[in-house]
């Protein structure tokens, strides 16, 4: 007897709802009847486990059926089933009402909380015109019933004859839902919500290669593996099972560097695995790809509310009931167990790192470059985990040796302690062009840092902070003499008509669009002539608001370079000797007006003296222009650095033939 019904619902229709909030996410009502299904048979399986059903139970499966021609989707299972009373219950009345209420108050959360407040089942309806359900309960003396719903709040209850125990859900496709008409689309969702789900579940038949074409075999096709490798025991895997583990989630990846296999029950479950991938210098393209499971359940791919913000770039898989997913996303993060949560993997990971440090320090130095982006982007964002890494993050030099913190404050300390106490770490950023100082800096016995990787000029300063009496200097910002000031060296003193003919001399001489700041000193005969350095701070500045995207006031200004002209050197001298006795000295300069004199007094003795100047000026360009050793100590020093390009280095070659006849 067919028996009709209102379902107990409070709002006026909930369907509008469903469809209307659930739009973009339509696709998950597979996961969520096939985790019915699941759980049905997992329930059968425990009935069969205690005791209370007797039934011999073989190995139990979810089936997923589909008709492509009648737009039908069938998932099938056999487990406990439903009674009469209980479809009444479960699908009628709880389900329903307890629905009702929840969407009103919490409308905008609404995807978090399907799935997780009974509306599992309902979301059915955001795909089909028309769902039934056939279902005999595992009890004795149940008859079947079919339960069945147009998408109106009024549904059809009967009894039915049904062969084996367990509940078949039918879902008759809406026309605009169609695609789920489609293999490769139910396919493609198996597959992301289903793949590690804990019971067996078929859908088609494997194929195999028959007569030029693939045919279906007889043999069930199980989509999912049940036992996926974070479910089992660390001490009986192998690396080698990680390692395959990690190909079957990544297959276009290449091989991760390290992993972490997490398993924790107390005080909340968490299961999973991690790992560290090969990032180089690709932080962007590498995030997002931990996924979230509850009970083997694919959740998201979106963990940045669990994990702290630079775990983000590990690779794998973390599976925990205890993460609430029916709240929002920014409750999420206050939430006491998430935070729990998060403080665990961060110490679990640095436990790890300081693991591989003081056991597999080999290991370690052949994958740090790899591992470093990682490792300074956590120690740069997240407090915590910067204290436990100042332990086993390496620094490595431009020798390819590698040192931990400690290490290497012993190895350098005494050569590179300053007159003021402060030991001063030299860095190279790129080790083929600033190989000369590099070089110069190794002659007089220093160490040079290799800092070549994206984040470096904000984690040298993070450096700064953390290590004391420390300091960070760049090999080529500073003549070798001055990177590690040693006692009071008295630096040479021009006078200022000395120094602003030097300084005309060398601008003569120095491609425009620069500002150049240059000043002359005794480095010895044996050092260069001319050393170009860009001021520390000045270009970490630049560097850290490039990285922070958008030109702000440092990163719009013109590059700026010290000249620092070597007065002892050879050559130096020679041009110096020549400006001092072909350029005539200058003229003295016109007084200045007197204070009370008119502005038009002021202003005419102002561009009298400049005139006088600007006279001098170019008398000493005159001299550079016909100087091709001035320009050709110049164009070396560019050379060195890398800054000599297009007609400037064309000009030094032919330069240089002339110069060679
Ligand atoms: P939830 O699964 O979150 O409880 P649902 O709306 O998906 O909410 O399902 C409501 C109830 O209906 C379930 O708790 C379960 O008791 C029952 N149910 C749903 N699907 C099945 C099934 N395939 N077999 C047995 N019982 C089911």
């Amino acid at each position: 007897m067919a028996n009709k019904g209102q379902i107990g619902v409070t709002t006026e229709n909930i369907f509008p709802v469903i469809k209307q909030f659930l739009y973009s996410d339509h696709e998950i009502f597979l996961r969520e009847l096939v985790a019915n299904a699941v759980d049905a048979t997992q329930k059968m399986k425990a009935l069969a486990a205690s005791g209370d059903c007797k039934e011999e139970l073989g190995d139990l499966k979810v089936r997923i059926e589909l008709d492509e021609k009648e737009k039908t989707l069938k998932i099938i299972d056999e487990g406990i089933g439903m009674t009469e009373e209980e479809v009444d219950k479960y699908i009628n009345q709880i389900a329903f009402s307890s629905a009702g209420e929840f969407l009103e108050k919490y409308k905008d959360q609404i995807q978090n909380i399907i799935g997780h407040f009974g509306l599992g089942f309902y979301s059915a309806f955001m795909v089909s015109k028309k769902v039934t359900i056939e279902t005999l309960s595992w009890k004795e003396g149940s008859k079947a019933v079919k339960w069945s719903c147009d998408g109106s709040p009024e549904y059809e209850m009967e009894e039915i004859d049904k062969a084996g125990r367990g509940t078949v859900i039918t879902l008759y496709l809406d026309d605009d839902s169609k695609e789920y008409a489609e293999k490769s689309r139910i396919e493609a969702l198996l597959n992301k919500y289903c793949k590690f789900m804990p019971v067996p579940i078929v859908f088609g038949k494997e194929q195999e290669w028959k007569d030029g074409k693939y045919v279906d075999t007889d043999k069930d096709k199980v989509i999912n593996s049940t036992e996926p490798l974070w479910t089992k025991a660390p001490s009986e895997l192998k690396d080698e099972d990680y390692q395959n583990f990690y190909r079957t989630l990544f297959p276009m990846n290449e091989e991760p560097l390290f992993y972490i296999h997490l398993n924790v029950d107390y005080p909340f479950n968490l299961t999973g695995i991690l790992y560290f991938p090969k990032l180089k210098d690709r932080v962007a393209v590498e995030r997002n790809k931990i996924s979230l499971y509850c009970n083997q359940m694919f959740v998201t791919d979106h963990v940045d509310n669990i994990v702290p913000e630079f775990m983000t770039l590990l690779h794998g898989v973390i599976d925990s009931p205890d993460i609430p997913l029916n709240v929002s996303r920014s409750y999420l993060q206050s939430d006491a167990a998430v935070k729990k949560i998060s403080t665990y993997i961060t110490k679990k990971v640095a436990d790890r790192l300081e693991g591989i440090f003081k056991n597999e320090r080999e290991q370690l130095e052949a994958k740090w470059d790899n591992l470093k982006l990682f490792i300074e982007y956590g120690m740069l964002s997240d407090e915590k985990f910067c204290e436990r890494a100042m332990k086993f993050a390496l620094l490595k030099n431009t020798d390819g040796k590698y040192f931990s913190f400690e290490e290497y404050e012993a190895a350098v300390k005494d050569q590179q302690t300053d007159k003021d106490k402060k030991k001063v770490y030299l860095y190279a950023t790129k080790a083929d062009e600033q190989y000369a100082f590099i070089q110069a800096a190794k002659d007089k016995g220093y160490d040079v840092l290799l800092m070549d990787c994206e984040l470096d000029s904000h984690y040298v300063n993070l450096l700064e902070q953390k290590l004391t009496d420390t300091r960070f200097a760049r090999v080529d910002s500073d003549a070798v003499e001055n990177l590690i000031p040693k006692e009071d060296r008295v630096k040479l003193e021009m006078k200022e008509d000395e120094r602003y003919d030097l300084e005309n001399l060398f601008k003569a001489a120095l491609p425009e669009g620069n500002d150049y700041y240059v000043t002359g000193d005794n480095l010895g005969a044996e050092s260069a002539p001319i050393l170009i350095t860009q001021n520390e701070f000045m270009r970490r500045y630049r560097e850290m608001s490039a990285l922070g995207g958008g030109m702000n006031f440092y990163g719009s200004m013109p590059e700026s370079y010290n000249i620092t002209v070597n007065m002892e050197h050879p050559i130096v001298a020679k041009i110096w000797a020549g400006k001092q006795a072909e350029v005539k000295p200058q003229d003295e300069l016109p007084a200045e007006a007197p204070e009370n004199a008119s502005e038009e007094e002021k202003t005419k003795a102002r561009e009298a003296r400049e005139a006088v100047r600007k006279a001098h000026r170019a008398d000493v360009e005159a001299f550079a222009a016909g100087n091709e050793e001035l320009h050709q100590i110049v164009d070396l020093a560019l050379l060195a650095n890398g800054m000599l390009k297009g007609k400037a280095l064309a000009d030094f070659i032919s330069r240089s033939y002339s110069l060679l006849k």
